[in-house]
C-alpha cells in the first residue's frame, strides 16, 4: 500500500520530469534540425553581409552604378543615363541639377 502511495507521486514527479525532459528533447531535436536546415541558408546568408560586392540583395538602396546609370556630381544621386543634362570634364550633372 506505501508503494501505492508512493508510486502515483514518483510517476507523476517523473511524468512531470520526463515531460520536461520530452520537451527539452524535443525542443534539441527541432533547434538541431532546424540548425541542421539552416546551415546551408545561413552559410550563405553569412558571406553576403561580409561581402558588399555579392550582397545585392541585402544592399539593395546601395546598389552599384549601373552601366545606363550615372552619378550626379551636384546631388550625388545615381541617376539613369536619360535624366543626364550634361557632362563636362567627367562631371556629369542630372536635369534637376543642371
Ligand atoms: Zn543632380
Amino acid at each position: 500500500m506505501a508503494t501505492d502511495y508512493d508510486a502515483p507521486r514518483k510517476t507523476d514527479d517523473e511524468l512531470s520530469e520526463d515531460s520536461i525532459e520530452e520537451l527539452k528533447s524535443r525542443r534539441v531535436d527541432k533547434s538541431a534540425s532546424s540548425v541542421d536546415v539552416d546551415e546551408t541558408e545561413q552559410a550563405e546568408g553569412f558571406e553576403l553581409p561580409g561581402a558588399d560586392l555579392s550582397g545585392e540583395e541585402l544592399t539593395v538602396s546601395v546598389v552599384p552604378k549601373q552601366a545606363d546609370e550615372f552619378t550626379c556630381s551636384v546631388c550625388f544621386l545615381v541617376q539613369h543615363r536619360s535624366r543626364l543634362a550634361s557632362e563636362t570634364d567627367g562631371r556629369q550633372v542630372c536635369v534637376d541639377c543642371a
